[in-house]
C-alpha cells in the first residue's frame, strides 16, 4: 500500500485508485513529487518533458486568456509536444485565430484539434442548444469524452491550472496522478501578477478578448464579460453553481 496521501476527487490532490493499489505507480508518483519539491515552473515542466517521461506527455490547452504562458514554457523544450485543443464547436472566433497566431509564433508542430463525435452531437444535441438546458451534459460530450479519448496512450500531461482560479483548485499539487496518468501543474503556485510579468517579459500576444473584459475564456454561450468588482471566474457559467467543465475529472487545462 502506498504512503501517498489520497484524496480521490476532481480537483483536490488528485490520485486515482490505481495509484493506491499499484505499487509501481505509487512509487513513481512519490518519486516525481519529491523531485518537484522546491522546483519552480521551469523545473516542473522539465520533469514532465524530459527524463523518464520524454515523448510520453501531452499538453492540454484551451488557447484561452493565459494559455500563451504554458505554451511558451513548453515550446522552449520541445515545440512538437502534442497539444490537445478542445474545439467544442462553441468557441469564440477570436480563440481560433489566437490559436493560429500562437502556433505560428511559437512554432507549435503538433496541435490536435478535438471535436465532439458527430454521432454524439446528433444524439445528444442535434439543435446545438444543450448548453442552455444541461451544461454538464453539454460539457461531457463536447469536452470530457473527446479529451479522455485523446489522452489514451499518453503517460502524462501538463496543465495550466492555477490554485487561485477556483476554490477546488486551491489544494492541488504540482504533480498528481489521476485517471491513469501523471498530471503536472507547473503554474499551480502562480498568481495573476506572475502570469502578467511572464507575458510582458516574453512579449507574448494576449487573447483579444482579455482587453474586452473577459479574464477567463471558454465557450461563447457560457462566457460573458466580468464587471468591475466581480471575480476572475464570474464570467463563466454565470448564474450557475458550475465553475468547472468537468475535464479536470479526467485531466485538463484551465479551461
Ligand atoms: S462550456 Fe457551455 S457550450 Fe461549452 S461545452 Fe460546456 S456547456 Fe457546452
Amino acid at each position: 500500500m502506498s504512503a501517498v496521501t489520497v484524496i480521490d476527487r476532481v480537483n483536490g490532490p488528485a490520485v486515482s485508485e490505481r495509484a493506491i493499489h499499484d505499487p509501481a505507480i505509487a512509487a513513481q508518483l512519490a518519486r516525481l513529487q519529491a523531485a518537484a519539491h522546491g522546483r519552480d515552473a521551469h523545473g516542473i515542466r522539465d520533469l514532465a518533458l524530459r527524463g523518464e517521461l520524454a515523448g510520453k506527455t501531452a499538453l492540454v490547452s484551451s488557447f484561452g486568456a493565459e494559455s500563451a504562458v504554458l505554451l511558451h514554457l513548453m515550446a522552449e523544450i520541445d515545440p512538437n509536444t502534442p497539444v490537445l485543443f478542445l474545439n467544442t464547436g462553441k468557441l469564440f472566433g477570436e480563440t481560433l485565430r489566437y490559436r493560429d497566431r500562437l502556433q505560428e509564433l511559437l512554432g507549435l508542430g503538433d496541435i490536435r484539434s478535438l471535436a465532439p463525435h458527430p454521432a454524439d452531437r446528433a444524439a445528444r444535441d442535434p439543435e446545438g442548444t444543450l448548453w442552455a438546458r444541461n451544461p454538464d451534459s453539454c460539457c461531457d460530450f463536447r469536452k470530457v469524452v473527446p479529451l479522455k479519448r485523446a489522452l489514451e496512450g499518453f503517460t502524462a500531461q501538463i496543465t495550466g491550472r492555477k490554485r487561485f482560479q477556483t476554490k477546488n483548485r486551491a489544494a492541488m499539487q504540482a504533480v498528481e496522478f489521476f485517471d491513469d496518468r501523471f498530471r503536472f501543474n507547473p503554474l499551480a503556485e502562480w498568481s495573476q501578477a506572475d502570469l502578467e510579468a511572464y507575458t510582458v517579459k516574453h512579449a507574448l500576444p494576449r487573447h483579444p478578448l482579455v482587453e474586452d473584459g473577459y479574464p477567463s475564456i471558454g465557450c461563447m454561450p457560457c462566457t460573458r464579460r466580468v464587471a468591475a468588482g466581480e471575480s476572475y471566474r464570474d464570467g463563466r457559467w454565470a448564474g450557475l453553481e458550475k465553475d468547472e467543465c468537468g475535464i479536470h475529472g479526467v485531466d485538463g487545462e484551465g479551461i
